[in-house]
């Protein structure tokens, strides 16, 4: 099995014992599932460490665990994580093609929570919230976005984003009856804005298909792990998804046929909350252990 099917299946799994892994990625009142250093994961891996319910955001590896001075309880089980390893080029000279495009190779390790160990003795700077997942109000993801598309109350019953124009069209506020429901929905077509060609330039968004049909589609799928990130940084822990049995079935079905659809949107969606909260400080690349 592939480094990344391992992951891939947990996210089947969830979705098959009738979890949306994406509706609430973690758990913002236990913070972003994080490294022993404090090292908040990324893309797919907050989704498969966030949904296990632990009380506890750290994660650690066994040698981790036993540097700390502690080890992993007996019978616990570790949770796989990925993360993107550059295959190491041909030395100069030792091959007369051209380099080619190299391709990360996906790898996996396993971690365990903090729970799942005795003894360890957690760093300092591991206790304390990590910088991304604070000091962000619903009412700035909107102001921290380096030229954000056009805001509209127009869209009647419909909300959608409307490459041309660049802009966002959504139901008037009162339409929604809760707070939490018009941030998911704005922020799920904030997403798909970061798809047009002045920005991550996402195929769906700059080909015009995002304003046919898109249910189902990869770009969806990223609009809607994307809305749930932000969500989840603003601390909006009761995202309903209506009619969740169909959306789940319907999923499944996209899902098991093209299993690294999952990763990739994952991937694009991490950027593209990236690209909407700005810069901030990362200290450790793509999830290494
Ligand atoms: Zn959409």
């Amino acid at each position: 099995m592939k480094a990344y099917e391992i992951v891939v299946d947990r996210i089947l799994g969830l979705l098959e014992a009738g979890t949306v892994p994406w509706q609430r990625p973690w758990d913002p009142a236990i913070g972003l599932p994080r490294n022993i250093r404090g090292t908040a994961y990324r893309g797919i891996n907050v989704l498969v460490l966030g949904c296990q319910g632990y009380e506890s955001p750290l994660w650690l590896t066994v040698r981790q665990a036993n540097q700390l001075g502690g080890h992993i309880r007996r019978g616990e089980r570790g949770t796989p994580v990925i993360f993107w390893k550059w295959a190491p080029t041909p030395a100069e000279g030792e091959s007369e093609q051209p380099p080619r495009q190299q391709a990360p190779l996906v790898r996996y390790y396993r971690v365990w929570n903090l729970l799942q160990t005795d003894g360890v003795e957690v760093p300092s700077g591991a206790a304390t919230p990590a910088l991304e997942a604070a000091e962000v109000s619903a009412e700035c993801v909107v102001s921290r976005m380096a030229a954000p598309p056009s805001i509209r109350h127009d869209g009647g019953a419909r909300a959608f984003y409307r490459p041309s124009t660049d802009s966002i069209h959504l139901p008037p506020r009162d339409a929604f009856h809760e707070a939490d429901g018009y941030l998911a929905t704005l922020f799920h077509e904030l997403v798909h804005s970061t798809g047009h060609a002045t920005r991550l330039a996402r195929p769906a968004v700059t080909d015009g298909t995002l304003f046919g049909d898109h249910a189902y589609s990869e770009e969806e799928l990223v609009a809607e792990m994307g809305a749930a990130f932000l969500c989840a940084h603003v601390g909006i822990t009761s995202r309903t998804i209506e009619n969740a049995a169909a959306y789940i079935a319907s999923w499944l079905r996209v899902l098991r046929d093209d299993h690294r659809m999952v990763l990739r949107a994952s991937q694009r969606a991490q950027r593209a909350v990236d690209y909407i909260l700005g810069p901030v400080e990362r200290s450790a690349p793509e999830d290494a252990p």
